[in-house]
């Protein structure tokens, strides 16, 4: 660590403190986070550190980028770019009656997606998309922060700080308990935060498991085995649950055009199978027209 200088605290995130720092050889700003290795004498965590340093060669436009892992005592430093804020704090600087503007939504939801796609090509998931985890500059780029690192620590079911992991961008079928699964975990989350970008609301905002699925079977309608084949031999899935029969999606995303619509229920369509890819919701005509005024073309 000796050749960085670590400042003020600037978050706690979920495997440790981030502070705010800068290389002392360059004096290019960083963001240090610092993760407490096992709390009795195990030693470092072999695949973790495997994974993490896989996750350096990880160089991409839209994703922040780890420029260096260091091991201190029992702590291990995860040495990244800095900027300048998240997207859940960029939100909520936006004025009561205002929204982000159509053109910044469209470009946000592109350069996500991008970085999606690179990570999801090298068989890296993220697990934990959210708001919070997006990055932003002054030069209007948005990157991925925290990419791979659940799978080299786990999804705890706590942050740090005690404080529950969010489950509000938690694909369904995660929730419903499935053994497997894989890419379409992300690309359910983009369509989350999509729509937040739209509203600067959670679109689904549920405190705990089931309230979480109940809350997406009202905007979405509850899913049947006829729209997501298999959907009754998951885990947690249970033939009592109540029926919500039609879906409200659209009147919580009413500024959308209907290319935006249609790929934001693609996003979030329930059977995993189903669901769109991130490379192919790139091409999907929504990115094709350019905004126009006050819609989302
Ligand atoms: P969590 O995983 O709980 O979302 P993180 O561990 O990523 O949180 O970090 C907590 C907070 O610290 C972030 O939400 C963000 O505000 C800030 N942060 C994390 N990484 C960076 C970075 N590279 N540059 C600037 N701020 C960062
Ligand atoms: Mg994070």
């Amino acid at each position: 660590m000796s050749e960085y200088v670590k400042r003020e605290k600037i978050g706690e995130g979920t495997y440790g403190v981030v502070y705010k720092g800068y290389e002392k050889s360059s004096g290019r700003l960083v963001a240090i986070k610092r993760i407490r290795l096992g709390c009795r004498d195990e030693g470092i965590p072999g695949t973790a550190l495997r994974e993490v340093s896989l996750l350096r060669e990880l160089s991409h436009p839209n994703i922040v980028w780890l420029q260096d892992v260091l091991l201190q005592g029992a702590h291990l430093y995860l040495i990244f770019e800095y900027l300048p804020m998240d997207l859940r704090r960029y939100l909520d600087t936006i004025p009561k009656d205002e929204f982000l503007d159509h053109v910044t939504v469209k470009r946000y939801l592109q350069q996500i997606l991008r970085g999606v796609v690179f990570c999801h090509s090298r068989r890296i998931l993220h697990r934990d998309l959210k708001p919070q985890n997006l990055l932003i500059d002054d030069h209007g780029s948005i990157k991925l922060a925290d990419f791979g690192l659940a799978r080299a620590f786990g999804v705890p079911t706590q942050v740090y700080t005690h404080e529950v992991v969010t489950l509000w961008y938690r694909a369904p079928e995660v929730l419903l308990g499935a053994a497997r699964y894989s890419t379409p975990i992300d690309v359910w989350s983009v369509g989350a935060i999509f729509a937040e970008m739209v509203t600067k609301t959670p679109l689904f905002h549920g405190d705990s498991e089931i309230d979480q699925l109940f809350h997406i079977f009202r905007i979405l309608g509850s899913p049947t085995p006829a729209v997501w084949p298999g959907l009754e031999r998951l885990p947690a899935f249970k033939p009592s649950f109540p029926h919500w029969p039609t879906a409200t999606l659209s009147a919580h995303v009413s500024s959308l055009s209907k290319h935006g619509i249609d790929l934001l229920t693609k996003l979030l369509s329930y059977d995993p199978n189903q669901r769109i890819s991130a490379k192919r919701a790139l091409l999907h005509e929504f990115f094709r027209t350019p905004c126009q005024s006050q819609q989302l073309e």
